[in-house]
Parts: structure tokens; sequence; C-alpha cells
């Protein structure tokens, strides 16, 4: 596999991101998605409240 930096990768979640890092080894690398994923859900006044983030970073083995 022949990945550069600035490739269009899939993010865990399947949208389209962009690869920013390669290991030296190119068994890992980091792709940043411009989309919102969950980041954590919270209890507020009793009711479950989402937080979601994006522009997220996420590490993949390839
Ligand atoms: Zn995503």
């Amino acid at each position: 596999m022949e990945l550069k930096v600035g490739d269009d990768f899939k993010c865990p979640e399947g949208h389209k991101a962009t690869v920013v890092w390669i290991s030296e080894d190119e068994k890992v690398i980091a792709v940043k998605c411009p989309k919102k994923h969950l980041k954590k859900v919270v209890k507020r006044a009793g009711a479950m409240e989402r937080i979601y983030d994006n522009n997220m970073v996420f590490l993949i083995e390839i």
C-alpha cells in the first residue's frame, strides 16, 4: 500500500478523512476527520447528553 500524507482515507466511522501522519515502518497512520464523532456521554440534570467533537485524529494500523 502506498499512502502519502494528504491522501484520502476512511476514518473508523467511514467518513472521508485525510492522512496526516505515517509511521516510519508504515504500519500505523494518523487520519484526521472533519466530521462529528461521539466523544462521550455525560449525565446532566438527569438526562444523558451526547458530546460530539470534530476534527478528531485517529491512529489506524494498516
Ligand atoms: Zn469520521
